[in-house]
């Protein structure tokens, strides 16, 4: 069979940009298919607009601060569409540098979507079928909506950044990842939030104790943060209060209200609560529909994501698969190494598997928490362990007279003494987070970080003076 190209990338994302780069840069003959904008969910409407976000936020507790340490700093005021627009502006040219990218790297940019219509052939929307020896798919994920009556009147975490207004009060569903920083976020810039959580505590998956100091540190910033407690629907106050109203009955969507009907929600315990805006951050869903996968017998897991092996290959030999449509580590920088391995393996002939193990992450929240490793709770579970942890007020924010506390915790192995994991609850913890993986990934023993001289004063020299395990299984 003759091939137009090496290798057709579905989704301009970080994962596909960055395979399809690495493949072309082999020799290969690479074309890209993207039908929104290139550069994907973290570039476009994740990571990159919400840490802006986050520094946007960050700026409210400045000038009292500011006038702890002397100077003479006057509150200033918010403006939403000021920031919006340097914020797309930017956005606009990141998006420049990703075409440049493709562009320079002599990859043919297809704007439009594309579908699989064999195991190597792609039909594009205008028609224009492609003929691939190997296809990529890292077409991403989505949010999701819960479906309760009304839903359709909530924004997804895609919305935020295109909102109009800033919302005076904002009802948040959910308690991960995006609930919780938008949570911090919104309270930040002056909006009155209530997050509504289903679980009891927020922050599945993470260490207890962490997210017990997350959720203390999100209610310092003034979000009514309920837990055990879930949007039930959402519209009209006068048709959520009818006693009668069934949970199935569909409620008018926002949109479609007259302008100026104040918007309401009702939790599952009945109680009804106005709101200029409803963010439903539950979860994200990845994006297999309606590409033809079925259809090719390319085998999809229960929650649609394509199911492949160590090295991104799919059930059907020529269609790979990277990135948060795979539902593996849904996390740009493992999108990216996952892309990195697909063009080894397949393009350089070097079989590259990813190694999902130890991967921090941080949630930016005020303050931050950033994570690698087993929870003390896993750690536990493995095997007998100490646990070394601190918890104090740090300098810059107790002269100020805060009572912000900011905790460090190191899980140690009672039989190798290698730090199993690592929690940090402070500012910046994203960053200190990043430079004590590097050493836990590199097996490094409680005595490892005991014989590493501290940097003073700082925060993260806590991480090589803990002497004595606060607790001993
Ligand atoms: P998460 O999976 O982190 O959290 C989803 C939340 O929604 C959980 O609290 C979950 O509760 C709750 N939930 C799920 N379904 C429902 C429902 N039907 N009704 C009510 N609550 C529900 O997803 P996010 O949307 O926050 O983020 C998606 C992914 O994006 C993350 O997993 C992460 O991989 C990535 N991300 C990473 C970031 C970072 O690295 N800083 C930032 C943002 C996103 P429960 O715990 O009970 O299941």
């Amino acid at each position: 069979m003759a091939f137009d190209c090496d290798l057709f990338v579905i989704g301009g994302g970080s994962g596909g940009v960055r395979a399809a780069r690495m493949a072309a840069a082999t020799g290969a003959k690479v074309a890209l298919a993207e039908e929104s904008r290139m550069g994907g969910t973290c570039v476009i409407r994740g990571c990159v607009p919400k840490k802006l976000m986050v520094y946007a936020s960050g700026f409210r507790d400045l000038p009292a601060e500011a006038r702890a340490y002397g100077w003479d700093i006057a509150e200033g005021h918010f403006d939403w569409t000021a920031f919006r627009t340097r914020l797309h502006a930017e956005l606009d040219r990141l998006e420049g540098v990703y075409r440049g990218l493709l562009a320079g790297s002599g990859i043919a940019v297809h704007d439009q979507r594309a579908r699989l219509v064999d195991p190597h052939q792609v039909e594009l929307a205008d028609g224009t079928r492609i003929a691939a020896r190997h296809i990529l798919i890292a077409t991403g994920g989505r949010p999701d909506r819960p479906e309760i009556p009304g839903a359709e009147a909530g924004m997804v975490s895609d919305d935020v950044f295109g909102m109009e207004r800033l919302p005076g009060t904002l009802a948040i569903q959910g308690g991960g990842f995006i609930a919780c920083e938008m949570a911090s976020i919104f309270a930040g810039l002056g909006v009155k939030v209530t997050q509504f959580h289903r679980g009891t505590q927020i922050l599945r998956g993470f260490d207890d104790e962490a997210r017990a100091l997350i959720a203390e540190s999100i209610r310092e910033t003034g979000v009514d943060l309920q837990l055990d407690a879930s949007i039930a629907a959402i519209g009209p106050r006068a048709q959520l209060e009818r006693a009668d109203l069934p949970a199935s009955e569909p409620v008018p969507a926002a949109r479609a209200l007259p302008p100026g009907e104040p918007l309401a929600v009702r939790t599952r315990t009945g109680t009804i609560l106005d709101t200029d805006a409803v963010l439903f951050a539950t979860g994200r869903r990845p994006n297999t529909e309606g590409l033809g996968l079925e259809d090719l017998g390319v085998r999809l897991g229960r929650r649609g994501e394509i199911l492949v092996d160590a090295y991104s290959q799919s059930s059907v030999p020529s269609i790979h698969a990277i990135g948060d449509v795979t539902d593996r580590v849904n996390l740009t920088p493992v999108a990216i190494r996952e892309g990195m391995a697909f063009s080894r393996t397949v393009f350089e002939g070097i079989p590259t598997a990813v190694d999902h193990d130890l991967i921090a992450s941080a949630v930016f929240t005020r303050p931050e928490l950033g994570s690698v490793g087993l929870t003390e709770e896993e750690a536990r579970a493995q095997e007998p362990i100490e646990v070394y942890a601190t918890a104090f007020r740090p300098m810059r924010s107790a002269f100020a007279g805060s009572e912000a506390r900011v905790m460090m915790k190191l899980l140690v192995s009672q039989a190798t003494r290698r730090v199993l994991g690592c929690h940090i609850v402070a500012p910046e913890a994203g960053e200190m987070i990043q430079l004590a993986a590097i050493a836990i990934k590199m097996g490094a023993t409680k005595e490892d970080f005991d014989r590493t001289c501290a940097v003073h004063p700082t925060m993260a020299e806590e991480l090589v003076t803990m002497r004595s395990p606060v607790r001993r299984d």
